[in-house]
């Protein structure tokens, strides 16, 4: 069999094993993530050649959530440099929950750039360009990651924007240990406008290659930031993607990710490929059931651990 039809196989087959699996439940806390279809099930791979497999609802879109984070990340790195960025967010794992309100004794910072607190303020860290919006620097960065023009779901931010009191108590906080640049309104609204940026999982596999592929857009063949950053990115990722369950899923499966609440999640295989799924049904960390267990799985079937010598 050739490592492609093994790759299509595996995807059909972890679709079908894990499509019945029916535990989680969706994000409420924002409303309107309420109205995605519970059944909606994909998967997909993308190879350092752009090449996409796909299973299931690879093309249904979702909104990226936290999905998004190590991507502004890496464009505040790209812009400030990781000396800088560093001096307003930390990355150490947290231990914590994705909305914990909580930040490093002694610096006031947040503990790294994937929890919310930290989100925030990689955000906030993006400076408008004389071209462009500090927004649409962020779009258009998301976009070049994921190789086309993405979107804002408006109804997604606007319920973000009416019920994320937690993020803008949070933004008030950073602001008064001086860890935040800028106005927290505008932060948070930035915030959520990235987090309802819409995309789907052969999009998100896309993005996840990217960074596999040192930077560059494996369909596109654009460089979207240095391999430099593509690799401070990946870091991160590894140790805080997922959260209080960061250690467990490196212990487990191995590869840098990262996960959002609206079922997103994507990990990346340094020089080899990317790898998501999306499935709304999430646990008690916030992540994708269906996607947890399938990427787990791919991990175990074709022996993509990091650490593992093959
Ligand atoms: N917009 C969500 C929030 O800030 C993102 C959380 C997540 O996807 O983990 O609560």
């Amino acid at each position: 069999m050739s490592a492609s039809e093994a790759v299509t196989d595996a995807l059909r087959e972890l679709h079908a094993r894990f499509a019945g699996v029916d535990e989680g439940r969706q994000a409420d806390y924002i409303p309107e993530l309420t109205r995605s279809d519970p059944d909606d099930f994909g998967l997909a791979l993308v190879s350092m050649d752009g090449h996409a497999y796909s299973a299931g609802a690879a093309d249904t879109p979702f909104t990226l959530q936290s999905v998004s984070k190590p991507f502004v990340y890496a464009l505040a790195l790209a812009a400030l440099g990781l000396d800088e960025v560093s001096r307003w967010v930390g990355a150490e794992p947290s231990g914590e929950a994705f909305n914990a309100i909580s930040l490093e004794p002694g610096t006031g910072r947040p503990a790294n750039a994937m929890v919310n607190a930290g989100a925030i303020v990689t955000t906030a860290l993006v400076p408008d360009s004389r071209e462009e919006p500090a927004f649409g620097r962020i779009l258009s960065c998301l976009s070049r990651f994921a190789g086309r023009k993405l979107d804002v779901d408006e109804d997604v931010h606007g319920s973000e924007a009416a019920t994320g009191d937690r993020n803008r108590a949070l933004a008030y906080l950073i602001r008064s240990t001086g860890s935040l640049p800028v106005d927290p309104v505008q932060a948070v609204d930035t915030y959520f406008r990235q987090c309802a940026v819409r995309a789907t999982a052969v999009d998100l596999a896309v993005m996840a290659a990217t960074l596999a592929y040192g930077g560059v857009n494996p369909v596109t063949g654009e460089r979207v930031v240095s391999p430099e950053v593509a690799a401070q990115v990946l870091a991160v990722m590894a140790t805080c993607g997922m959260y209080d369950s960061s250690g467990d899923w490196l212990l487990r499966v191995g590869l840098p990710a990262k996960s959002g609440v609206s079922g997103g999640l994507l990990a990346a295989g340094p020089a080899r490929f990317g790898l998501a799924a999306y499935s709304p049904l999430l646990d008690a960390s916030g992540t994708s059931v269906r996607g947890r267990a399938a990427l787990g799985a791919l991990s175990e079937r074709l022996g993509l651990h990091l650490m593992r010598n093959p």
